[in-house]
């Protein structure tokens, strides 16, 4: 699905010297590397506070408690995602409220937001799904007008842009009160192990989460609010230091090789490509998800087991239907389009070395599978 060695080979000596410099140093928590990292992607997404942290899941977790969100308080998010999003809310004792989500960009219904709205209700969780910004106008028309934070989980989106209803470009991420993404190895920023971020314009909400990632110390040995430990280490940052410059170059690879398998899928009676909203830049392809609506997609991924294809199923079940997640206020009618998806989603391989023979390789033997 990935090929994190190829990608390696590209930015080998800058990792090397660095990690030696790293070692040397000793400033392997919190050292120069880190910090220039934060400012580098800061610069980079052009936002004001960049948090680096542990991973996604801390990531996500770690805004939840910088807006004090409260045990009761509901937390809005899609039924379509990985469970780290529901994860955090159901662990910080707020109230997960899941919503179906769009069929065609896979991502949360602003429809339903609207219809989930209660007086407890404190912030919404859209999540870029595969790489393809949630619609952001319309959720964040939805905040304002009913006081609600608006937290992006940014994990699968990293480096896309959105291009709001005035025309103005935002990076994803940046766009809500917090953005939170991971730097896991196989996201579109990836490090060499585990890390995360949170990005804020807000000055008093970026001191406030400084003070939670690092025990809930603003002063040393001051603990003024119950917090986490949560580190980006300085060798993580150095692996991100390498790749960001190319971070643009990397999701161009991924759009591109989205574009041959597009092209490829044309026409197919039985196979629905991903849309892309806006301009061609919105998508990242963390993922590239097509929808077999034949019914053959489970047949296909046994197919593509025996021939040695990677394929991935994300996600084979709706959050609401997990055991941890299910809950009795839940409603099968109101997720009619997540519990269809969950039939007919593959993901096929997608990064930044992939080739057109690869590519070729894998259309053919899919797009005959499906129509035989
Ligand atoms: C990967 C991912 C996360 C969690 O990130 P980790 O770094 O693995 O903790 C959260 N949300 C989404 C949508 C993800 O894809």
């Amino acid at each position: 699905m990935v090929d994190l060695k190829g990608q390696y080979e590209g930015i080998k000596d800058q990792i090397s010297s660095s990690f030696e410099e790293v070692i040397t140093s000793t400033a392997f928590i919190n050292g120069p590397e880190v910090q220039n990292f934060q400012k580098e992607l800061e610069e980079y997404l052009g936002v004001k506070h960049v948090i680096p942290c542990g991973n996604g899941t801390d990531a996500l977790q770690i805004a939840m408690m910088g807006l004090g969100l409260k045990p009761g308080d509901e937390v809005i998010t899609a039924d379509f995602t990985f469970a780290a999003t529901v994860e955090v809310i159901a662990l910080l004792g707020l109230t997960p409220v899941l919503v179906d989500v769009e069929p065609d960009t896979f991502n949360i219904d602003p429809e339903k937001v609207k219809a989930a709205i209660t007086p407890k209700t404190k912030a919404i969780v859209p999540v870029h799904l595969f790489g393809q910004t949630a619609n952001m106008d319309e959720i964040m028309d939805i905040a304002t007008a009913n006081n609600l934070f608006v937290i992006e989980d940014n994990a699968q989106a990293i480096g896309g842009n959105y291009h709001d209803k005035t025309g103005v470009s935002h990076k994803t991420g940046t766009i809500g009160h917090i953005g939170a993404t991971s730097f896991f190895p196989s996201k579109n920023l990836g490090c060499y192990g585990d890390g995360g971020a949170i990005f804020t314009n807000d000055d008093e909400l970026a001191h406030t989460i400084r003070g939670v990632v690092n025990h809930g110390m603003y002063e040393r040995y001051h603990h003024d609010v119950v917090g986490v430990n949560s580190r980006l280490d300085s060798l993580q940052a150095a692996v991100l230091r390498a790749k960001l410059p190319k971070l643009d170059s990397y999701n161009n690879a991924r759009r591109k090789a989205a574009d041959l398998y597009d092209v490829a899928f044309k026409a197919q009676e039985h196979i629905i490509t991903p849309l892309r909203v806006g301009n061609d830049d919105t998508h990242v392809f963390h993922q590239y998800t097509l929808k077999i609506t034949n019914g053959k997609r489970d047949a296909l991924v046994k197919h593509f087991q025996e021939n040695n294809i990677p394929c991935g199923v994300y996600y084979p079940i709706p959050l609401h239907k997990q055991k941890a997640y299910a809950d009795e206020r839940y409603n099968e009618a109101d997720f009619e389009v997540t519990n269809q998806l969950v039939k007919e989603v593959i993901s096929l391989p997608m990064h930044t070395e992939l080739d057109k023979e690869q590519i070729e390789f894998i259309t053919k033997t899919l797009i005959a599978f499906v129509n035989a």
